[in-house]
């Protein structure tokens, strides 16, 4: 009987155990999860905290199908140490455990803040379970909170406080939001529609101290809160081992997600994976991808020799019902105006735009409030 062992239970953790258990029906598949939760989808926090969705939806499905698949899910032990040399890793209770082989989808941890504070206030990111329920009970209507960060857990996370009756501050380090994930132009109609609904946004300004529950930026800027909620960005998990596993700013894997190290996998958020749309590797953290990293690591653990072509990454999101996508390439860099050139309309809160390479072939392409069809371009650029 074949050992499996999964660091992790998000996405990607989650996903390879159950391609294991599809394709071998007597392995002992082990996952272990430092959280005290069954599995669940991060996506979904910003929803909890909006009162959209209840631990039954969080949780509900992912335990029934840990019972189903018959996986050993270990919660609330954490990974101290892997041991390749002896085929095993080390747990926060001093258990052992053994495997044929093993796969890290130990996720990311939010960067730190460098801010001072006298802990008047909450200050937490937004990342786990944990945090989510912490933010929940520490808002309600007419309080006041401050988010830091421009990405799109940021953006989640305000429109879900404001959706409470939470009155909310914006603090963006960047000349606009989401610099990662679209471009100014759509970024500038996001920023509209959000300050449309009374949200104060303040760019390019940090946080540079909370003291008697007033939070002071580098600008001067002083505002009474009942807490702080920090997005700026996150980290790939590294778990320490008596054998190095190559390891970036990620764990490095090949076409097949093996790490250096023979039997060791690794996918998700702690991974580097080769991204078809911008033609690099790096870190791509997002959620189909986790899976989709789970799944081909599965595949080859069990031997089916499966090789990984890219990812494309895309997101699809909502904010106060104007609808978002955007996939591939999103930005044409000052570098490569010669390589790509883009087409882009506006009218009103409507917005598209393409991104072609020299040869005519999609690259990318960002839609706001009129999505149709984005599938087929999606994978056209697939
Ligand atoms: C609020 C929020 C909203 C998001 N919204 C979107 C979205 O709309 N679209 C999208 O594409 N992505 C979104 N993301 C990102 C997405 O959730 C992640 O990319 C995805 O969860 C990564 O999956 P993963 O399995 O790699 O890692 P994770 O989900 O981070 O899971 C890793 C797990 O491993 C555990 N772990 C770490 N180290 C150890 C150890 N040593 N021992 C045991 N367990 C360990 C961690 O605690 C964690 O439970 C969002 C993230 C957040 C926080």
């Amino acid at each position: 009987m074949k050992r499996y062992v999964i660091i992790g239970c998000g996405n990607a953790g989650l996903t390879c155990a159950k391609t294991l258990r599809s394709h071998d029906l007597d392995a002992q598949i082990t996952i272990i999860s430092d959280e005290d939760y069954p599995p669940y989808c991060r996506c979904l926090l910003t929803y909890y905290i909006e009162n959209k969705a209840d631990e039954k939806i969080l949780f509900e499905k992912n335990e029934s199908s840990i019972k189903r698949m018959n996986l050993n899910y270990l919660r609330n032990e954490k990974v101290e140490f892997i041991e390749p040399k002896k085929n095993r890793v080390r747990l926060s209770s001093g258990k052992k455990l053994y495997y044929d082989k093993l796969f890290i989808g130990a996720g990311a941890s939010p960067k730190k803040s460098f801010f001072k504070s006298d802990n008047s206030i909450l200050t937490t990111n937004l990342r786990k379970f944990d945090d989510a329920k912490k933010i929940k009970d520490n808002f309600s209507k007419g309080s006041v909170a401050v988010v830091e960060g421009g990405g799109l857990v940021s953006l989640k996370t305000l429109v879900a406080l404001y959706e409470i009756g939470v009155k909310v501050f914006w603090v963006v380090g960047s000349p606009y939001i989401l610099s990662f994930l679209i471009d100014r132009d759509s970024s500038k109609i996001l920023e509209h529609i959000i300050t449309s609904h009374g949200i104060k946004l303040i760019k390019g300004a940090r946080i540079v101290e909370i003291k008697n529950k007033i939070v002071k930026l580098n600008n001067e800027y002083e505002i009474k809160a009942d807490g702080v909620i920090v997005g700026k960005g996150v980290a790939a998990n590294k778990i320490p081992s008596d054998t190095y596993i190559e390891f970036d700013d990620g764990y490095l894997v090949n076409d097949f997600f093996e790490t250096s190290i023979e039997n060791v996998y690794a996918g998700g958020d702690c991974a580097k994976i080769f991204d078809k749309a911008h033609n690099k590797i790096w870190k791509v953290a997002l959620w189909p991808v986790a899976g989709t990293s789970g799944l081909f690591a599965a595949k080859n653990m069990i031997n089916l020799k499966t090789k990984f072509k890219g990812a494309v990454p895309a997101n699809s999101f909502s904010v106060f019902d104007n609808d978002i996508i955007a996939a591939g390439k999103k930005k044409i860099e000052k570098n490569e105006t010669g390589n790509f050139y883009e087409y882009s309309e506006k009218k009103n809160n409507v917005f598209k735009k393409f991104i072609f390479d020299k040869n005519n072939n999609l690259k990318g392409f960002v839609f706001i409030n009129d999505i149709f069809n984005a599938g087929s371009y999606y994978y056209k650029i697939k």
